[in-house]
């Protein structure tokens, strides 16, 4: 156990030279050799994926994973502009943090509406990466209008049975818990009957089905629920209040897709472009007119967007809460991101829509990012959706109409 021995008190200076001791005693020396010899890509040839689970709970022993955090849940207790110098010693070793959903979904409504024993009980393991965590909330006739779902979780004691079936659950295949989002009351209109829950997804009656993406690869399930019994213990937050509790994960899962929950401004904010600078340069395409206008739109709209989210990323740290304002990287960022992919494609040409088999393993990258960029603009809310949240809630615009608003969910017409 290395926890770093730094609190609220410590100096820039004291915050530095622990994480650069820490980073002496505790990073491989090949990754450190490979991040001074070629930064990024060359930890990337030394370092494989199962190498930095197999290492990662000593990143999160050290408390440097969740800095801000209560010592108690896995954190340090530093304040934001302390965590964010030690971020800054961290970011050449591009220790990346495991667990995503977890942290940016599940960790805030655990921290807003769960009780001590929750977050002693599942937030420690959740920052090892030790139990991983995915969101049951889309149904196959509830997305984008989700408050409509039609999941039931009665109650039997002291506990409730859980019967319904969620859809596009990414990471569900290789997840321990979901939060899940249930309708507990189909008496009252739809947002006020639901209730968040904490379900194990090994537990009996859970059924997890994979489903491909358009490029090929398993990220996301169906997930089936037949009389799951969920501990009255698990229940996160007060029954019927289930969508207010769900809208600090939906926030959260919003931030993080949108790049303001990332570690530093340029993870998401200037690699896409200079990455694609590069390539035209290596393909002999930075002389031609077309190419240099377009990367340059797409470089400067990313450093708009970085410093957009340095913005959301400013307010989290003085206390505030990402709130709407995470629909804006979120809508940019996807359509970023899919201008950004799409022009890797068209740099590479014919290779990108014909490659040599095997299919899946033989496509180039440029074509399995067009593909799964088709994505950006739907996961996390859909852009339509965000910019109605945009409207309403930034502009104050009129709220759009709803005509089953105060019917009990069990009265409003479903196909
Ligand atoms: C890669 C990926 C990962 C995902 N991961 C998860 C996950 O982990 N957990 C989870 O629960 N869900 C997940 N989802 C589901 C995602 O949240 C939903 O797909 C999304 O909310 C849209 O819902 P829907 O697919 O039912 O589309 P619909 O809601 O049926 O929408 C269809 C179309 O109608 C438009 N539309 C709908 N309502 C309005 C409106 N009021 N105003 C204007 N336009 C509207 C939409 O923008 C869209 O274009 C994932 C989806 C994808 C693609």
């Amino acid at each position: 156990m290395a926890r770093l021995a730094l609190d609220r008190t410590s100096s820039s200076a004291e915050v530095t030279e622990a994480v650069r001791a820490w980073v002496d005693e505790h990073v491989p020396g090949a990754w450190r050799d490979a991040a001074e010899r070629g930064g990024r890509a060359a930890i990337r040839e030394v370092r494989s994926r199962a190498d930095y689970e197999a290492w990662y709970p000593v990143f999160a022993d050290s408390g440097l994973v969740v800095a801000t955090w209560p010592v108690a849940y896995g954190g340090l207790d530093l304040l934001p502009d302390q965590a964010r110098i030690a971020q800054e010693e961290l970011a050449p070793y591009n220790l990346g943090r495991l667990n995503p959903l977890g942290l940016s979904a599940v960790a805030p409504p655990l921290f807003a509406y769960g009780t001590e024993e929750q977050r002693q009980r599942f937030l420690p393991p959740l920052v090892r990466n030790e139990e991983k965590w995915c969101q049951l909330l889309s149904e196959p006739g509830a997305g984008s209008d989700l408050a409509s779902l039609a999941t039931r979780a009665v109650r039997d004691g002291e506990q409730w049975i859980v019967n319904g079936q969620k859809v596009w659950t990414t990471w569900a295949h290789t997840s321990d818990f979901a939060v899940c989002l249930a309708r507990t009351d189909p008496s009252v209109p739809k947002r006020q009957g639901l209730t968040y829950f904490i379900v194990d997804l090994h537990a009996p009656g859970v059924d997890v089905r994979p489903l491909r993406h358009i490029g090929g690869e398993v990220d996301f399930n169906e997930v089936f629920l037949e009389d799951v019994r969920v501990p009255e213990a698990h229940r996160l937050g007060p029954v019927g209040e289930g969508w207010r509790v769900a809208n600090t994960t939906l926030s959260g899962e919003r931030q993080m897709v949108s790049g303001a929950g990332s570690g530093g401004v340029d993870r998401i904010g200037g690699a896409g472009a200079e990455r694609l600078l590069r390539r035209a340069a290596e393909l002999g395409r930075t002389g031609e007119p077309l190419v240099r206008q377009q990367l340059m739109q797409l470089y400067s709209e990313e450093r708009i967007r970085a410093w957009t989210n340095e913005r959301v990323r400013a307010t989290v740290r003085a206390g505030g809460t990402p709130g709407p304002a995470a629909s804006i990287g979120k809508v940019h960022g996807a359509s970023l991101n899919q201008r950004l992919q799409l022009l890797a494609a068209d740099l590479l040409g014919m290779a990108s829509t014909a490659w040599p088999e095997p299919w899946l393993d033989g496509m180039p990258f440029e074509a399995k990012g067009m593909l799964r960029s088709r994505a950006n603009t739907i996961e996390g809310g859909t852009s339509e959706v965000n910019k109605n949240i945009l409207g309403e809630r930034v502009l104050g615009l009129p709220r759009e109409p709803d005509p089953w608003h105060d019917l009990p969910w069990q009265d409003v017409p479903r196909s």
